[in-house]
């Protein structure tokens, strides 16, 4: 795996559903949230430089759980469930919106929530509703655009136009990503970033 140099340290903390299993870590935290099959996993083992840290929440039976680990015990990440699992029973896919209404309702150290959109489909009423969550909690939304090495540089940038167009932002703001070329990654990373509070001691620009 290449190298990533924006990571040194990676922990798993635990898997929950209701606020009371979550963590309390005292760290600012951004979410990450997206369709099944939207290639979230492959982002999050890709952004924290680790093979299989998202594994669990593809395991069967933890598909609905939210998942907690702390990225060089700066920020933490909440893996969100994937939106729409077949193998899902449809009474458990009901649980997805009020699960995760009430997460960024009441998750305090929340920051920012990744939304994630493949770059071969269109955002629907799923990611519309939540959009409109995320900025009803005063929190900032980062449109990320998945898989962007499946089209060329032209399709690809009118794909991010319209996903920046219908989730009310401007293409600058969404940022293209592959997991499988490693493009994507600085800009991720400087997003994330700019959603922490400024490091005493970081020295990068
Ligand atoms: P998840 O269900 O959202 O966690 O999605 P996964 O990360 O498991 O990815 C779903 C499928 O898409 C897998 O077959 C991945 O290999 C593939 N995939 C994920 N990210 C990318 C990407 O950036 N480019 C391409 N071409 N395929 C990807």
């Amino acid at each position: 795996m290449a190298d990533n140099r924006y990571v040194t340290k990676v922990e798993f903390i635990t898997s929950g559903v209701h606020p009371g299993d979550f963590p309390e870590l005292g760290l600012p935290e951004i979410a990450i949230a997206g369709r099944s099959n939207v290639g979230k996993s492959s982002l999050i083992n890709k952004l924290v430089n680790r093979r299989r840290i998202a594994r669990v929440s593809n395991t069967p039976g933890r598909t609905q759980l939210l998942n907690f680990f702390t990225v060089n015990d700066r920020f933490s990440i909440c893996d969100l469930p994937g939106y729409g699992y077949a193998r899902v029973p449809a009474a458990v896919q009901r649980q997805w919106g009020p699960m995760v209404e009430r997460y960024l309702i009441e998750r305090e150290p929340l920051r920012a929530l990744l939304l994630l959109v493949d770059v071969r489909r269109e955002p629907g009423e799923w990611e519309s509703q939540v959009a409109t969550w995320t900025s009803a909690q005063g929190l900032a939304l980062i449109p990320v655009v998945t898989k962007i090495d499946k089209l060329s540089k032209s399709k690809r940038r009118l794909a991010i136009e319209k996903v920046a167009m219908q989730l009310g932002f401007s293409a600058r703001q969404v940022v293209g990503w592959s997991a499988v070329s490693g493009e994507g990654l600085d800009d991720l990373w400087r997003a994330i970033q700019r959603q922490l509070p400024a490091e005493e001691d970081d020295s990068s620009e």
